[in-house]
C-alpha cells in the first residue's frame, strides 16, 4: 500500500549530477519507497537507481560504531569480511576513537605536517566539503587536498578555468529546450545521467539536431540524426577537423569571436593543419561525416555541447575540452539561450565538492592558493595563520607519495581510492604501508579494510546540508531517517576531530558552515539557508528574487577584458598504443545500475539483482574468433595486471576493444588501468589502456 507511511522528507538522490528531487516515504523508521518530485532538473523524473536505489542505507553491513584496528589483526590488505569486521576491528567509543585519531595526526603534524593528507568526498554535502579542506589548511597549513573530481572532471575544470574563467557550465543541460542542434560526445547519458538523456530524446522528437560522438555506439544513438563512431583517443584529430572546415567554409561567428574572444588568429592558422582528409585516417570518420557535422553544428542558431568522461579522461583530456571550448566560441555558441558548454557530472556533488574547495589548487570558488589576498580573506574568516601558497598534490600524487614513503598519514571521507584509483594494486599497497590511515565511511569499503581507525558516518538520506549539481543548481538535503547506531554526520565528525586538535571550530548546526562559506564565495550570494528550504537556486542569482541564471556569460567572461580564450590543440596519442603483446584496447565506465565503486548500489537489492555479476562487453566477431560464448569467462592482462570476467556480446563496441565497468570488486577495471596523467588537469588515462583478452 503505497499510501501507508509515517513520513515523507524531500530530499536530493545520492547519485549522479542531474540531482533529481526526490521525496522519501518512510515507515517504521526505515525508508520505504522513493517518489520523484518536481526540481528543476527532473520535474518528477527518476531513473532506475533514484527509484530503486534507496535501500543501501538500511543494509546490514553498514558502519554503527567506531572501530580501531586490532593490535593482533592480520598485515593489512584486502582481506576483511565486511560480514565479520571483528578479525581485524575492536570497537571503541567515539570518544576513544577522536582522541585517537587526533592524537595519531597531531603526532605526525609535529614531526611535519605535509606527513598528512586527505581525500574528501562529492558523495558529502556542500558544508562536508567545505569543512574538510578548512580542516587540511586549517590544521596542517598546506593543500594537500582533493576529491574525486581529479578521476573525473578535472581536465575540463583545467580547460574552462583557463579559457572561459569559470569551471562550471555554462548553461543547465535543460536548455536543451531551446536548442536547434546538440553535440553529446564521449558521454553515455542513457545509462550515466538517464534523467537529463530524457531530455535529450524529447529534443530529438521535436526535431532537434542531436550528432552523438563516442568511440563506442552508445544508445543515444537511436536518436541521434549523426552518429560519429570515432577511434579511442582521436578526439582532438576528428575535433580539429571539424573546426577546420568551419573556417575553411566561412561558417564561423565573425562578430561573436571579435566581440568576446581572443587568440582566434592563432586558432585559426593552427587548424589549417587538420583538413578532415588528413584527419579522416587518424580519428577513424570520413572526412564527409566530418564536413556534414562541421556544418549541422555551425548552421545551428543554437547548439549545447555536452561531454563526459570519455573526453576527460585522457593524457590529452585538457586538450579534447579545449577543442570543444574552441568549437562552442568560433559557432557563437556561449551566452544565449539554448547554446553553451556543459560537462556532465558524474557524482551528485562533485560541482559543489569542487565548488566549496576541496581541490588542491584551489579554494572555495575557485580562488586560488597562490594569491596571498585570497588566502587571507580565508584566514581571517577562520581566525588561522597563513598556509602555504604552493598548490597541493592531486588524488594519484598523494598515492605516489604515501608509496615513497613521504606521506605516513591520510583522512579519508567517504572516497573508494582502493577501487577507484589507476593501476589500484599501487594504491593498496601504498595504503598498506601508512602509518595512520582514517577513513570515515557508511561501510567497511575497499579502502577501510586498510584503515586504522574507522569512523561511522551518515549516507545522504540521514544528513542535512545542500548540495549544487550539474547545472549549478544548488538543493537541500534533509533528512529521512537517522544514521544507524552510533554513526554521525561527517560534518559533526570532522569538527569534532578539529576541535579535538585545537582548531576550536565549534559548529553547532550545519547552517552555520553554510553561513561561513557565503562569507567567501560570491557563487553563494543571494542564496541563502532560508531560502533553499522552499526552493532549489541556480547560481548565479542577482537578487533574492532570482531563481538563478540558467545561461552566464551572455556579457562577456570572467577573464582578463571579459574574453574568452582559443587555446589550440596538437594530437597527443595516448600513453600506450596496442602492440602484439596487448592487441586490444580497454575502455572503462559505469553501468545504468551500478555506480562508481559499487559500495551503495551492489547493496541495493533491486539494483544488484538486475545486474549482479561482474562482466565486460566485447564485439559478438571478437567473441566468435576467441571462440568465447557470450557468458563465459575471459581473462583481461595489462601491463598492471589481470582480472577474470564474464563476457557479453554488444554489437556497439568496436571490434578491437573491450568495455569493462569498474564497480565490480571482483574483477576490478582498476587493477588494469593505465596512471599516466593529463599534463593540465592530472586525471589519468582511464578511457585507453592497452589489453589482451584471452579465452579462460
Ligand atoms: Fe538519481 Fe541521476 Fe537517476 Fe536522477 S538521473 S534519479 S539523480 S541517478
Amino acid at each position: 500500500d503505497l499510501q501507508d507511511y509515517d513520513s515523507e522528507t524531500e530530499s536530493v538522490c545520492p547519485f549522479c549530477g542531474v540531482g533529481c528531487l526526490v521525496s522519501l516515504k518512510v515507515k517504521d523508521g526505515k525508508v520505504k519507497y522513493v517518489e520523484g518530485i518536481n526540481g528543476p532538473a527532473n520535474e518528477g523524473r527518476l531513473c532506475v537507481k533514484g527509484r530503486f536505489g534507496y535501500d543501501y542505507i538500511h543494509h546490514p553491513h553498514r558502519l554503527t560504531k567506531p572501530l580501531i584496528r586490532r593490535e593482533d589483526a592480520p598485515a593489512k590488505g584486502l582481506n576483511v569480511d565486511p560480514g565479520d569486521l571483528s578479525t581485524h576491528f575492536r570497537e571503541a567509543t567515539w570518544d576513544e576513537a577522536l582522541d585517537l585519531a587526533a592524537k595519531g595526526l597531531m603526532d605526525l603534524r609535529a614531526e611535519d605536517p605535509r606527513l598528512v593528507a586527505g581525500f574528501g568526498s562529492a558523495k558529502c554535502t556542500n558544508e562536508e566539503a567545505y569543512l574538510f579542506q578548512k580542516f587540511i589548511r586549517h590544521g596542517f597549513k598546506h593543500n594537500n587536498v582533493d576529491h574525486c573530481t581529479r578521476l573525473c572532471h578535472a581536465s575540463s575544470v583545467a580547460a574552462l578555468i583557463e579559457n572561459v574563467g569559470s569551471g562550471a557550465v555554462t548553461a543547465t543541460f535543460n536548455e536543451i529546450e531551446n536548442a536547434d542542434v546538440a553535440i553529446v560526445i564521449g558521454s553515455n547519458p542513457i545509462e550515466n545521467h538517464p534523467v537529463a538523456a530524457t531530455y535529450f530524446k524529447q529534443f530529438t522528437k521535436r526535431g532537434g539536431k542531436l550528432i552523438v560522438m563516442d568511440p563506442r555506439g552508445i544508445g543515444l544513438r537511436r536518436f541521434a540524426s549523426e552518429m560519429v563512431q570515432f577511434r579511442p583517443g582521436a578526439d582532438v584529430s576528428m575535433l580539429n577537423a571539424i573546426m577546420h572546415v568551419i573556417v575553411e567554409e566561412g561558417l564561423y561567428d565573425q562578430s561573436y569571436i571579435e566581440k568576446f574572444t581572443e587568440n582566434w588568429e592563432a586558432e585559426k592558422a593552427h587548424l589549417a593543419q587538420f583538413s578532415p582528409e588528413k584527419m579522416s585516417d587518424i580519428c577513424g570518420v570520413s572526412p564527409d561525416q566530418l564536413r556534414r557535422v562541421a556544418r549541422t553544428f555551425a548552421n545551428g542558431k543554437a547548439g549545447l555541447i555536452f561531454w563526459g568522461m570519455g573526453v576527460s579522461q585522457h593524457i590529452h583530456g585538457t586538450d579534447n575540452s579545449r577543442c570543444l571550448i574552441s568549437l562552442a566560441l568560433m559557432t557563437g555558441n556561449v551566452g544565449k539561450p539554448g547554446a553553451g558548454l556543459h560537462p556532465l557530472r558524474g557524482q551528485n556533488n562533485v560541482q559543489g565538492a569542487s565548488d566549496a574547495g576541496l581541490i588542491p589548487m584551489f579554494l572555495p570558488d575557485y580562488q586560488t592558493v597562490t594569491d596571498a589576498g585570497v588566502r587571507e580573506a580565508f584566514t581571517q574568516v577562520w581566525d588561522s595563520g597563513d598556509f602555504s601558497h604552493e598548490k597541493g598534490l592531486t588524488v594519484t600524487e598523494i598515492v605516489d607519495q604515501v608509496y615513497a614513503g613521504n606521506i605516513r598519514g591520510m583522512y579519508i571521507q567517504g572516497e573508494n581510492p582502493a577501487m577507484s584509483d589507476p593501476d589500484v594494486d599501487h594504491a593498496r599497497a601504498a595504503f598498506a604501508k601508512l602509518d595512520l590511515l582514517i577513513v570515515q565511511d557508511i561501510f567497511l569499503t575497499e579502502t577501510a579494510n586498510y584503515a586504522d581507525i574507522i569512523l561511522p558516518a551518515s549516507a545522504l538520506y540521514e544528513k542535512n546540508g545542500t548540495v549544487s549539481n550539474t547545472n549549478r543548481q544548488v538543493q537541500r538535503v534533509r533528512p529521512a531517517v537517522p544514521p544507524p547506531g552510533e554513526a554521525r554526520e561527517d560534518w559533526s565528525i570532522t569538527t569534532e576531530l578539529a576541535d579535538r586538535m585545537g582548531l576550536d571550530w565549534g559548529y553547532r548546526d550545519v547552517s552555520e558552515v553554510f553561513d561561513e562559506m557565503k562569507l567567501n564565495m560570491k557563487s553563494l550570494d543571494n542564496i541563502t539557508w532560508e531560502r533553499l528550504k522552499t526552493e532549489s537556486v541556480t547560481y548565479p542569482s542577482l537578487s533574492e528574487n532570482d531563481p538563478g541564471q540558467a545561461i552566464v556569460f551572455g556579457d562577456g567572461f570572467p577573464r582578463a577584458e571579459g574574453r574568452a580564450r582559443f587555446t589550440p590543440a596538437a594530437v597527443i596519442p595516448p600513453d600506450e598504443a596496442p602492440d602484439a603483446d596487448y592487441p586490444m584496447i580497454m575502455t572503462t565506465g559505469r553501468q545504468l545500475e551500478h555506480w562508481h565503486t559499487g559500495a551503495m548500489t551492489r547493496r541495493s537489492r533491486v539494483l544488484d539483482a538486475v545486474e549482479p555479476e561482474a562482466n565486460c562487453s566485447l564485439h559478438p566477431r571478437t567473441l566468435k574468433l576467441m571462440g568465447v560464448e557470450p557468458g563465459e569467462m575471459v581473462r583481461l592482462s595489462t601491463r598492471r595486471g589481470s582480472i577474470e570476467i564474464m563476457a557479453r556480446a554488444d554489437r556497439a563496441i568496436a571490434e578491437d576493444m573491450v568495455f569493462v565497468p569498474f564497480a565490480y570488486v571482483e574483477a576490478a577495471a582498476n587493477i588494469l588501468t593505465n596512471p599516466a596523467i593529463d599534463p593540465y588537469g592530472k586525471i589519468p588515462e582511464f578511457k585507453f589502456s592497452a589489453v589482451k583478452v584471452e579465452k579462460i
